[in-house]
């Protein structure tokens, strides 16, 4: 018996084999230094952790309804109300298993088999999967450093064809740290517009942001993007809650419906008190992400001044989330390659580019301490170092 064609069409994490090395390597006791985790170092804030263990006391055990209790999603149409200036009511929140779920579920309920998607590349990794797991094609559009790799008017317009159904924004961007200003999101709106596609905003980072850059939700543009846009976010990375498997997303009425229906059948409901804690995240004090976010910045700042100093990598610095891409193409090297070898001689962890469809850049996640961010760098200069000789 043979595994559906799926299986061979899927590519299984790349990023999981560096990975899974550099876990042996340190069962083995060599001391790694690792850049490679997708979430954040710190602990959910005890606050919101109080919420859920109440819940689970008094014996919030049962199924929910499956698109998430009633206070959670009305918390969150007032958040995406009062912080980012979109109108949904409750009934158009879908509360999923993660932010990863919410994506699958908005790609679900848009396209069908052959339909084309466009992501714009440095990708997060699963985007592509996706699509080719609801039987739609990925059309990979290459992104340029110098424009801070974020896709332009142009770059859009020459990847429509009568295909083209869904296009997926991710701002503040994994794995490229950038973040689209108001003026780019709406210019690529009005192509949206005029050629009809669907738009999927990844906003998971929204809340991770430098030097005063400002998130902006394509959806708050206008009733014509509004009804075509599936809004994105969760938990994981703004309150740390990466294990607790919570995500939601906003769309128009019928979009929603269908994601309910999809959802009632496949997952039903994410876990009960999980939800009670992602209320108080959404309700309570948000001094915890400020400090987060205070920490993080003072590490892009780090590690940015740290890798640029290096002769050979180039990089962009920053403005959102908790990554930096290094070029290292001047080394003559693939992304595996490089990233192999940083591990075997170097004792570094971190993820070839080739993952996110971008063979000339490493990924490194500065979601770690100071001084694993300290030891690392003098450890990635040596390497380089050695490399140039
Ligand atoms: C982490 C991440 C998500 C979702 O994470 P969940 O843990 O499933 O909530 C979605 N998009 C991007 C780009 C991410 O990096």
């Amino acid at each position: 018996m043979e595994p559906a064609n799926i299986a061979n069409r899927i590519t299984p994490s790349l990023t999981l084999a560096i990975d899974s090395k550099a876990k042996a390597l340190k069962a083995e006791g060599k001391d790694i230094c690792g850049f490679g985790a997708g979430e954040p170092d710190f602990d959910t804030p005890d606050h919101i952790k109080l919420a859920a263990a109440q819940a689970l006391a008094e014996g919030f055990t049962k199924y929910t309804p499956s698109s998430g209790i009633p206070e959670l999603r009305q918390a969150i149409a007032e958040k995406l109300k009062n912080e980012n200036g979109v109108d949904y009511k409750p009934g158009q929140v879908i509360v999923s298993c993660g932010g990863k779920h919410s994506c699958y579920n908005a790609i679900l309920a848009t396209c069908n088999p052959g339909d084309e998607v466009i992501i714009p590349a440095p990708y997060w990794v699963s985007y592509p999967e996706m699509v080719k797991m609801v039987g739609a094609e990925p059309y990979i559009v290459p992104t340029k450093a110098e424009n801070g790799y974020k896709l332009t008017p142009e770059e859009l317009q020459n990847a429509i064809s009568p295909s083209s159904k869904l296009l997926i924004l991710n701002s503040p961007n994994n794995p490229t740290g950038s973040v689209y200003s108001e003026n780019e999101i709406a210019a690529l709106a009005e192509i949206a517009i005029e050629d009809d596609l669907f738009i999927l905003s990844d906003e998971i980072y929204e809340k991770i942001v430098y030097d005063g850059a400002r998130h902006f939700s394509p959806a708050s543009i206008s009733k014509q993007v509004y009804d075509r846009t599936i809004t994105v976010n969760g938990l994981s990375k703004s309150y740390a809650m990466t294990g607790w498997r919570l995500g939601y997303l906003a769309a128009p009425e019928p979009i929603a419906k269908a994601i309910d229906s999809i959802q009632s059948h496949a997952t039903s409901n994410p876990t009960s008190f999980a939800q009670k804690g992602a209320v108080a995240a959404l309700k309570e004090s948000q001094e915890c992400v400020k400090e987060m976010v205070r920490a993080f910045a003072e590490r892009r700042d780090f590690i940015f001044d740290g890798l640029t100093s290096i002769a050979g990598i180039r990089c962009l610095k920053p403005m959102g989330a908790f990554y930096i891409l290094a070029d290292i193409s001047s080394f003559g090297m693939t992304s595996s390659q490089f990233c192999e070898s940083l591990l075997d001689q170097a004792l570094v962890a971190a993820v070839p580019g080739i993952a996110f469809g971008d063979d000339r850049v490493i990924r490194l996640s500065y979601a770690c301490g100071k001084e694993n961010i300290e030891k690392g760098l003098s450890r990635i200069q040596d390497f380089c170092a050695r490399l140039r000789k």
